[in-house]
């Protein structure tokens, strides 16, 4: 077995508008490995999180035939073992040469659906009210996004909208503004849900992220302290559930537990109050 690649590149994680990281991983390594009848096989294995979308060309390619089309696109799910990606058959007598070209997203953007039936916690502490100051697809910043920001001062808890694994982290961040030139400057923790749809908690304060990468949380766990990093008019909590596309993540329309036990779709300018069980 031949190691190719570890691949530990800059992935433009589709925040949509609101935030628009970059996240290094080098959860994804490409071995070689001696096939039958002379061939070579790819194979990839994916330590991290949750799985991974790959998408695997050729830069060079001199001598070979590759069994797939190209280029190849394979979820890779998180676990010990690889998988096989391409098988590679050279030609007799012939000089070969090869080098991949591989770029991947975060998750399974070929099959994901949100589990509409969830109910999802407010992702601030039990008792505590908050208003929404921006709704699903709002005119500031969330023109064609179902988003939702919590109005809420800076230092303000934030919890887990629903169990998970945490993805990624952000909080070195300690500026913002109101214009998207200040996007990629906010501070933010992801979380995978089960149905392979994520949660993006974003804008939190410096040092705002209280929980690691790797870390399992449950509903309503305290992950962070709210902030007004990145492109922020004011104090809030952004709030996004989304399922990975390869074109763009498509966000989605969530149902809230809120008081007295009610489940609700929330809207613009209404205040609600945390209820967890
Ligand atoms: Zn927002």
């Amino acid at each position: 077995m031949k190691l190719i690649s570890t691949i530990s590149f800059t992935c433009f994680l589709l925040f949509s508008i609101s935030l628009t990281a970059q996240i290094q991983i080098d959860w994804l390594e490409i071995t070689e490995e001696p096939g039958p009848n002379g061939t070579i096989q790819l194979h990839a294995t994916n330590t991290g999180y949750c799985p991974l979308t790959l998408i695997l060309d050729f830069d060079k390619l001199k001598n070979f035939k590759v069994k797939e089309s190209l280029p190849i696109k394979k979820v890779v799910p998180n676990g010990k073992n690889s998988i096989p990606i391409a098988t590679l058959t050279p030609q007799k007598n012939k000089s070969t040469e090869y080098s991949i070209k591989l770029s991947y997203h975060l998750g399974n953007t070929v099959k994901t659906k949100h589990d509409n039936d969830h109910v999802y916690l407010l992702p601030f502490e039990k008792g505590k009210k908050c208003v929404i100051g921006q709704g699903y697809n709002g005119r500031y910043s969330h023109t064609g996004l179902n988003a939702l920001d919590f109005d809420m001062k800076v230092g303000t808890k934030v919890c887990a909208a629903r169990a998970g694994v945490v993805i990624a982290t952000k909080e070195d961040s300690d500026r913002g503004c109101k214009t998207n030139k200040c996007k990629s400057l906010a501070n933010y923790v992801l979380i995978y849900h089960k149905d392979g749809t994520f949660a993006s908690y974003v804008h939190l304060k410096k040092n705002g992220a209280s929980v690691e990468v790797g870390d399992v949380v449950e509903a309503g766990q305290v992950i962070g302290l709210s902030g007004n990093t990145g492109w922020s008019s004011g104090p809030h909590l952004h709030f996004e559930v989304y399922i990975p596309r390869e074109n763009g993540n498509v966000g989605v329309k969530t149902k809230f537990l809120i008081e007295d036990e009610k489940v609700a779709h929330l809207q613009e300018k209404k205040s609600y109050t945390a209820f967890h069980p």
